[in-house]
């Protein structure tokens, strides 16, 4: 590696290139999903048809715009899925997600958790903590309930089973990623099996927040029996290209339901000016497969150097990956916030910025963040979280490309270095 512009000491070098070696044979099984779905995804363009003039979108109502459809079309495709909508204007993954369980949810409905506590921004969409006055599910009398994860972290079937079969469920809701626990991520195997008993013993739909796990592995969980998947357009599926947005993807009478609940009822899906994101939405999509390939190798080196530096690390270095996240624990405040420091380093936008904690609302404690992204907040670019608290780890994700994610963790790895040899 041409060590010029970063001056890395030559421990870290020789490192690095050991890292790199002992994770060669991952390298290739990551390589062979990237063909896997760019090639899934190349053709889903062919088959459809796509053509320039659909690139630019529409203004006013949208109505017939055919980039728009085609877009949808594409997303189904590449998710298995019989129907999808793809739009710039779902803000984000917590509003993907609040849309797609307001379209299915009734109220006196139940809904049942089966992964433990979600995601921190779900929660209040849930009204979890009983009706909170914002338009949350229990403020429109829909019940939450949830079964704990089992002592290994994964989904407990027995309780499942057991919950579906004595209650009225209408939703199941399954968190494929492990946001920001240390329990593991869910494959897609896992999610098939717990499907199954769901379906096995009850009539609940069941729907899967996607988040991270995009075109991780060469099937989605639309393709083992989920009804819906819903994801950010600023993480995995936007390939580093969209500027915004979110999907969700499943069987077409609940992505009809979607559509209303995304406009109103009657207009459904048939207005929504694309206002020129159109292009950036395909082309972001069409990169996707190849741009997760290069975080998950990006998360795999970083496990395994920071293993070689004697932290552990979650996922390790040889374990099977679902997702894009990688959690590694550093042993102390001073240590999380020199990884966030030395990473920021290594970002192409903001570089010069020191990363300071501050009082994150909604935490019980302090956290660091690094993100030097060319779209704000985006998680498919390299960034990395730190609550400053027990466990001590940091959370990070993405990386472009390869190479420059290598540097930033690398950057990363020698402010600890440095720090502990002061
Ligand atoms: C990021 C994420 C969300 C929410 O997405 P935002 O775009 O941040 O609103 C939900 N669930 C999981 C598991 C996530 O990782």
């Amino acid at each position: 590696m041409n060590n010029m512009p970063f001056n890395f000491d030559k421990k870290l070098l020789d490192a690095a290139q050991d890292a790199l070696k002992s994770v060669k044979g991952k390298f290739e099984k990551i390589e062979a999903v990237t063909e896997y779905n760019q090639n899934k995804v190349l053709a889903s363009f062919i088959k459809n048809k796509a053509s320039e003039a659909q690139l630019w979108g529409s203004t006013g109502y949208g109505y017939g715009d055919t980039g728009r459809e085609l877009a949808d079309r594409i997303a189904a495709d590449i998710f298995s899925a019989e129907d999808a909508l793809i739009r710039y204007n779902f803000t984000c993954g917590t509003h993907s997600l609040g849309i797609a369980l307001f379209a299915i949810l009734r109220p006196g409905d139940t809904m049942l958790c089966i992964t433990g506590r979600p995601y921190d921004t779900i929660c209040p969409v849930i009204g979890m903590d009983g009706a909170n006055g914002q338009g949350s599910l229990a403020d429109y009398g829909i019940k939450y309930m949830e079964t704990e994860l089992d002592e290994n972290g994964g989904i407990d079937l027995d309780k499942v089973k057991k919950t579906v079969s004595e209650n009225n469920i209408k939703l199941v809701y399954i968190q494929r990623s492990r946001g920001y626990t240390l329990r593991p991520s869910l494959s897609v195997e896992d999610i098939r099996k717990a499907v199954k008993v769901v379906k096995e013993n009850s009539s609940a739909t069941v729907m899967v927040d996607n988040c991270y796990g995009e075109f991780a592995e060469m099937n989605e969980p639309t393709e083992a029996g989920a009804d819906l998947i819903v994801g950010s357009l600023i993480k995995n599926p936007g390939g580093g290209i969209a500027k915004c947005g979110g999907y969700m993807a499943g069987k077409k009478e609940i992505i009809e339901l979607c559509s209303y609940r995304m406009t109103t009822p009657s207009l459904g899906r048939e207005v929504g000016a694309t206002l020129g994101s159109t292009r950036e939405i395909l082309m972001g999509l069409f990169h996707a497969p190849h741009i997760v390939g290069e975080a998950m190798k990006t998360a795999v080196f970083a496990s395994a150097l920071f293993e070689s530096l004697g932290f552990e690390t979650t996922p390790s270095s040889s374990e099977e990956r679902h997702d894009i996240i990688q959690a590694i624990k550093l042993k102390n405040s001073e240590n999380l916030i020199a990884f966030c420091r030395g990473l920021q380093k290594g970002s192409p936008i903001d570089s010069f910025v020191t990363p300071e904690p501050w009082d994150m609302p909604g935490y019980p404690c302090q956290v660091i963040m690094a993100a030097g992204a060319f779209t704000s907040g985006s998680s498919i670019e390299l960034s990395a979280d730190a609550p400053l608290r027990e466990p001590f780890a940091v959370w990070m994700q993405g990386g472009l490309n390869f190479h420059s994610g290598k540097t930033g963790i690398m950057l990363a790895a020698q402010e600890i270095i440095r720090l502990c040899s002061q």
